[in-house]
């Protein structure tokens, strides 16, 4: 087995290792609620695109309606007026030519309804081209964005199993109860179980550590932790000693 300064030199690549995962793992988890946000404002504007379309649909509906009742009372107006040089009576002529009156009263009516439809048409053209290229917009956008979110999940899944190749490797080189006190401890304590001594203080909780405590971490013999966080603690410098200059 290693010395005990290898092997505190381990617990703090895993400790790295399982931040860089989580890191990965949270960036993974937030993807699918990121591609819902993308399908959502495709949808919001296909459907403001499509609800044009319906209008103007309805609109030229409405158009041929309004053409087909004045096609018929201007048959029925020709046809009527047509009658009138054979009617007999003064009575049947007042009342043929008051039928006639009504039917091009509504002709008016149709024609007015007609050019109102039109104008209309051509408001809700204008509109339909604007939602339509807004919604060539959005879809690009979308088809960008999931894009590079494919790039980013393949990317956060590669990172992930190399560091679940490495982790693998960090785990047999410390003893079982060691790494069970690493995982316990990294449950409890917001994901980090390990942290540096810097001058007296722990990089866990900022917090100073006793003088006395400090002197036992320079010697490196034991595994000590945090009085305070109850992290496992470590001298950095001791741990991680300058490379000596090289011979001149
Ligand atoms: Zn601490």
């Amino acid at each position: 087995m290693s010395s005990l300064r290898e092997k505190l030199r381990v617990l703090e690549e895993l400790q790295q290792i399982d931040l860089d995962a989580h890191a990965a793992k949270t960036g993974l988890d937030a993807i699918p609620a990121e591609r819902a946000k993308l399908e959502v404002s495709v949808k919001e504007a296909r459907k403001a695109y499509d609800d044009q379309k319906a209008r103007l649909e309805n609109n030229e509906r409405e158009k041929r309606q309004v053409e087909t009742l004045l096609g018929m009372d201007r048959d029925k107006v020709k046809k009527w007026e047509g009658r009138l040089g054979e009617i007999k009576t003064p009575r049947e002529y007042a009342a043929m030519s008051r039928e006639i009156d009504i039917a091009k009263k509504s002709n008016e009516t149709q024609t007015e309804a007609g050019k109102a439809l039109a104008a209309a048409a051509s408001e809700i053209k204008r509109l339909l081209e604007a939602s339509g290229e807004a919604l060539a917009e959005v879809e690009d956008a979308a088809e960008t964005a999931a894009a590079k979110l494919d790039k980013a999940t393949a990317e956060a899944e590669g990172k992930l199993a190399a560091l679940a190749v490495r982790r693998a490797t960090a785990a047999t080189l410390v003893e079982a109860s060691l790494l069970a006190k690493y995982e316990n401890i990294r449950k409890r304590r917001a994901g980090v179980a390990v942290a540096a001594v810097v001058g007296s203080t722990c990089k866990g909780c900022q917090r100073n550590i006793p003088p006395q405590l400090s002197i036992v971490l320079q010697r490196v013999n034991t595994i000590e932790t945090c009085p305070n966080c109850h992290r496992i603690i470590y001298s950095h410098d001791a741990v991680n000693p300058p490379a000596p200059p090289p011979p001149a």
